[in-house]
């Protein structure tokens, strides 16, 4: 395959000739967003820049994403995989059913993974908190949340996680616990010296939502 790099401060970006436009459109919203993910969480430097692919297709995503060709499904643009230190997304010229702007942001939430990721250990940890700062982070929260619908997080594990809404709900959530609780406590729960169960009051969710919702008010 035929990638050039291009180098920022976090990230070897790897992309095609033709998509070396939008790592320069991108690369200071990456690093703005990685700078305030950082500073939020004192997250410690990392050990060596983290190799993100800009793949040119659905076939190379699979070929260096690890995400397995039976279980690829087209709602997959985005796949950080920590054990071998790489970050894989599609172009935003070969994804057609999601505007560029949104696929910006999907670029953004892959990068806040992998940086958090350097000092949580994911797998221990709920999704609703680790999707949940991704899209805070990468702003993928949608302008209107219904906080009657806001999906419990005990249901919000394993495949149900898309389908119940939770990346639709889960930066709200997240951001609603750092205004309870503050940075220091949800840093606790990542690093898994403490457990969010504790912390989710009933009607947290509905609650998370409505103060979403009343943020600009
Ligand atoms: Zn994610």
């Amino acid at each position: 395959m035929n990638f050039e790099v291009m180098e920022t401060e976090h990230f070897l970006f790897h992309c095609y000739k033709s998509d070396c436009d939008i790592v320069s459109d991108i690369a200071t919203m990456v690093e703005e967003k990685v700078l305030s993910v950082s500073l939020v969480f004192s997250v410690p430097p990392l050990g060596k820049k983290i190799d993100y692919y800009i793949c040119p297709d659905v076939e190379s995503f699979i070929q260096l994403s690890g995400v397995m060709r039976d279980s690829y499904e087209s709602w997959m643009v985005g796949n950080t995989d920590w054990d071998n230190g790489r970050v894989c997304v599609i172009s935003p010229r070969a994804v057609t059913d999601r505007s560029p702007a949104d696929m910006y942001k999907v670029i953004v939430h892959e990068a806040v993974h992998v940086v958090m990721d350097s000092f949580c250990n994911p797998k221990d940890l709920p999704l609703w908190l680790t999707e949940g700062v991704a899209v805070l982070f990468a702003d993928q929260t949608p302008e209107t949340l219904d906080p009657e619908q806001a999906p419990l997080i005990s249901r919000l594990s394993g495949s149900s996680f898309a389908s119940l809404g939770g990346y639709k709900y889960s930066g709200a959530y997240v951001r609603h616990f750092l205004e309870l609780y503050g940075a220091d406590v949800l840093k606790k729960i990542l690093t898994g010296e403490a457990s969010a169960d504790g912390y989710i009051a009933e009607g947290f969710e509905k609650e998370a939502a409505a103060a979403f919702m009343n943020r600009c008010k």
